[in-house]
């Protein structure tokens, strides 16, 4: 960070990942681009993550963003067309001791092994788009011995439960190749008989991860976990050390700017499941969907513990005009319809898919000229 913005807005554009396991049509329709390729965009990222970095329009000139300002926080809209990996991520006091360890263990930045990306914890919220799905926290001891008697292919399992939760789960990730595939044989033939189309059912899921990943260990997350349904602008906070997985749909993701995830299963990339069961809450998780408050006319907010973002989204039908004042270094995407945003004498149109970055303590207008949708990443209010 070398530069200095002056006070004011300026056009912002993110940074796309392709990863497999994400969809081909939403990201390229929202942000305006061909996929002639036919490549899976998964993620659409808008701050300033090194894996990932946005760019500023600085006087005609694309710059990055970094250059100008350090963001806590990392917004990002994902597209979810396969299953993502059963994950979690360290805590703030973890990820320092993990990063600075492997640094020390000579480990590059770029490994495939390496698991501490940067020194940061990833508290992470996530607001649907449209109907969402996903796993979120341990069950209950007798949630998880319910789940078991109902589904006769895991009886096997109960006596492991004796041990608390603790015990159980790091049975089920511990086990062999071998033991998983003869534990899961029979549910696999079960489910590609009956071909379960309820998505409020872990049958759902699994019988897609059979045909996805095969006989891998993270299908039994799918039955012990929660399984959430997020309707259209719910919300839902993700904390440290609580296992979670997203399952189906799109979402606007924000979380500290950071790339921490252990992963135990459903994915292609690293698994390292001895990190993982190190840095897991071992506590069943009652889920918290999270509804939006009112902030005036036409913003609303997402409220979570987290303390390097806070995500809003402004309302507005045409020829609305919304006035706020920036409180941060804050970056807007319009979701859908047309904006214009003024601050003194500077002036940018946003069309679908396109962002803005704001200076702190700015007074904005934000005029619509159609009915539209801009999400607004910033702080929490202090005090
Ligand atoms: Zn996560």
């Amino acid at each position: 960070m070398d530069k200095k913005a002056l006070p004011g807005i300026y056009p912002l554009k993110g940074a796309i990942q392709n990863y497999a396991w994400g969809g081909y049509e939403y990201i390229p329709e929202l942000i305006g681009i061909d996929n002639v390729e036919q490549e899976p965009h998964a993620e659409y990222w808008v701050g300033v993550h090194p894996r990932g970095r946005a760019q500023i329009k600085v006087n005609g000139e694309w710059q990055h963003l970094d250059e100008y300002t350090r963001l806590p926080y990392l917004l990002k809209i994902l597209d979810v067309r396969k299953m993502l990996s059963i994950q979690s991520h360290p805590n703030k006091q973890q990820a320092e001791i993990g990063y600075a360890k492997e640094n020390e263990m000579g480990i590059p930045l770029d490994a495939k092994h390496r698991i501490f990306k940067d020194d940061n914890h990833k508290p992470e919220l996530m607001m649907a788009i449209g109907d969402f799905w996903l796993l979120h926290g341990f069950k209950s001891i007798e949630d998880i011995r319910r789940t078991i008697q109902e589904t006769t292919e895991f009886s096997s399992l109960l006596p492991h439960l004796d041990g608390g939760l603790k015990d159980f789960y790091s049975y089920l990730l511990n086990m062999s190749q071998g033991e998983v595939t003869a534990t899961l044989t029979s549910l696999k033939m079960r489910l590609m008989a009956e071909e379960p189309t309820d998505k409020n059912h872990p049958d759902y899921w699994a019988y897609h991860a059979f045909q996805d990943y095969g006989f891998d260990k993270g299908i039994f997350s799918i039955y012990f976990y929660n399984l959430v349904y997020l309707s259209h602008g719910q919300g839902i906070y993700q904390e440290a050390g609580v296992p979670h997985a997203y399952l189906g749909g799109k979402n606007v993701e924000i979380m500290a700017n950071s790339d921490n995830v252990f992963r135990a299963g459903l994915t292609p990339k690293h698994v390292d499941i001895e990190a993982l069961l190190s840095h897991l809450v071992w506590e069943p998780v009652t889920p918290k969907i999270i509804e939006p408050d009112d902030l005036g006319d036409y913003e609303q907010a997402y409220f979570s513990p987290a303390t390097e973002f806070e995500l809003h989204m402004i309302y507005q039908s045409d020829g609305d005009t919304h006035y706020l004042q920036s409180s941060t270094d804050e970056c807007y995407l319009l979701m859908e319809g047309e904006v214009i945003v003024e601050s003194g004498d500077q002036r940018v149109h946003l069309q679908q898919g396109e962002c803005l970055y704001a200076t702190p303590d700015i007074a904005l207008s934000i005029v619509s000229v159609e009915d539209s949708k801009l999400i607004r990443a910033t702080l929490p209010k202090k005090g």
